[in-house]
């Protein structure tokens, strides 16, 4: 029989008030994994007042800094404990390589640690006012309730990326995941009831976006949203939370350009432009789907590119030898299928891939793909396709690339291949994007803080900036002598 999961509230599994449930497929297979709950705005409010109870209590409340983050560092040692299992779970749901998520999970911890350790670090200041009769300092205090909603392409890390720096500040939290991808989430939560954090602390409700997501983010209590996903769905959420004047950090697409100039090591440029777009199947926010090379360098960067992308080992998830996985599921299959589609009735070439691969399994894969003859003008080059398709361009000189790499919605991040040391550094600068990475592509770290630029995002996830998306900032004036000022 297929196992069936309710929502973790309180500490502990919850039926789904509406008695719905709904199936999460393996990608790879088109087997049916497990069905989770169905969550209404029922649901929501059940887990948002579990976490405001949570948030007043003394078991946590009143909790020292030091107290959270030895909560935070138990269940980063629960996290490498369960690694394998949680890996497994996670390949299962979405399709990434069980080796890349045995990657992730080696560093999943850290972000823990990171977070345990920063708790007793938020300090306020004392600020020396025009009047010596003031005392005047500012301190740092939990928002209450935080609504997490996170999509399907990497949900434990950026379920981690929110809740870490969240609980360390104090707040309590309500998680909604992505509809695909729930099994992870909610295995999470156990290991954090586990670790010894307070029932009610974090909670999970499942479900659809439009269901259990919108009754998040409208539920009055919310103090903040922070959201990774698409930028549609982000700027519905922003606008819902101005109108509440609550915060919100947001997490969004992108459409990075990776550049490959002619005085690179090309075998390593190229080995980057492969990662950059077919890791994850193409599947990342970060995806390096806009590859510029110089002209002097394009034929090689090309050849190099696609002969790679033509023997890419594709196949079960589970297997080690496997280099590129199925797409997570039905609907993002038919989205890249016909974004390929949409770029040859442009006039692009499909220079490689395009299609279903020779693989034994029933899943939803499509081949790694290269499309040439692209202009900044069409769809496949400003639209995020969130697959394995890149468009190779080439350009002449710095300032054309500058200018081709900028203009786009979007600002997550940008590569950047040289030797040219000042190269490197004028267009780090000159790149409107929150992440560039020189010579490498994709380095994280959840010390090293991360933004989206334009339609990229709204706030910091990362790093010790990314503690103030989770606090609130109070000026307390003491009058320190008997007269009144
Ligand atoms: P999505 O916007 O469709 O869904 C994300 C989450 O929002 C899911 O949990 C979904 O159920 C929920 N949701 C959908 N509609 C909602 C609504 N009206 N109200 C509240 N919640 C709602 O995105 P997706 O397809 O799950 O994820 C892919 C997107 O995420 C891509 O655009 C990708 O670039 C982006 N992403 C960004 C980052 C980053 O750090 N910038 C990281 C990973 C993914």
């Amino acid at each position: 029989m297929t196992d069936r999961y309710g929502h973790f509230i309180d500490g502990s599994w919850r039926d789904p008030a509406g008695g719905a449930y709904f199936e999460s497929i393996n990608p790879a297979t088109l087997e049916v994994l497990y069905e989770a709950a169905r969550g209404d705005a029922a649901d929501v409010e059940l887990a948002v007042a579990a976490a405001r109870r949570a948030f007043e209590a003394p078991s946590w409340s009143g909790l020292t800094a030091t107290q959270r983050g030895k909560l935070l560092r138990r269940l980063g040692d629960l996290v490498a404990e369960n690694a394998d299992e949680l890996a497994r779970l996670e390949s299962l749901d979405n399709g990434k390589l069980l080796r890349e998520m045995r990657g992730q999970l080696a560093s999943l911890p850290e972000y823990l640690y990171y977070y345990g350790g920063l708790a007793d670090k938020i300090q306020g200041s004392q600020i020396p006012t025009s009047n010596l009769q003031i005392l005047n300092y500012t301190q740092h205090e939990p928002l209450g309730v935080v609504g997490a909603i996170t999509p399907w392409n990497s949900p434990l890390t950026l379920t981690t990326s929110k809740l870490a720096p969240a609980l360390a500040a104090g707040n309590t939290a309500v998680i909604k995941p992505s509809e695909y991808t729930s099994r992870t989430v909610l295995r999470f939560a156990q290991l954090a009831s586990e670790a010894g954090f307070p029932d009610g602390v974090v909670n999970v409700v499942t479900g659809y976006g439009a269901e259990a997501g919108a009754a998040l983010v409208e539920n009055p209590t919310i103090a903040k949203i922070s959201f990774t996903g698409s930028t549609r769905t982000g700027s519905a959420i922003a606008a819902s939370a101005a109108a509440r004047f609550i915060g919100c950090t947001l997490e969004l697409g992108g459409k990075s350009p990776n550049i490959v100039f002619g005085d690179a090591n090309i075998e390593n440029a190229a080995m980057g432009v492969i990662a950059g777009i077919y890791a994850a199947a193409g599947q990342t926010c970060i995806a390096g789907s806009r590859v510029f090379a110089h002209r002097s360098v394009y034929d090689e960067l090309l050849e190099r590119v696609s002969t790679r992308a033509k023997s890419i080992v594709i196949g079960d998830p589970l297997d080690d030898a496997t280099e590129l996985g199925p797409l997570a599921f039905g609907d993002q299959l038919d989205k890249v299928r016909s974004y390929v589609g949409i770029g040859v009735d442009e006039g692009a070439t499909l220079y490689a891939g395009g299609g279903r691969p020779n693989v034994a399994l029933p899943g939803y894969y499509f081949e790694p793909t290269v499309l040439t003859d692209v202009t900044n003008s069409m769809r496949v080059v400003r639209e995020e396709i969130f697959g394995p398709v890149a468009a190779i361009m080439p350009f002449d000189t710095e300032d054309e690339v500058v200018g081709l790499a900028n203009d786009t919605e979007f600002g997550l991040a940008a590569g950047v291949w040289t030797q040219n040391l000042a190269r490197a550094h004028r267009m780090s600068r000159r790149l409107e994007a929150g992440t560039i990475w020189v010579n490498t592509y994709r380095a994280m770290s959840p010390m090293s803080p991360r933004q989206g630029f334009k339609s990229s995002g709204v706030g910091i996830e990362h790093g010790i900036e990314s503690m103030h998306e989770y606090t609130r900032l109070k000026s307390v004036w003491i009058n320190t002598d008997e007269s009144p000022v």
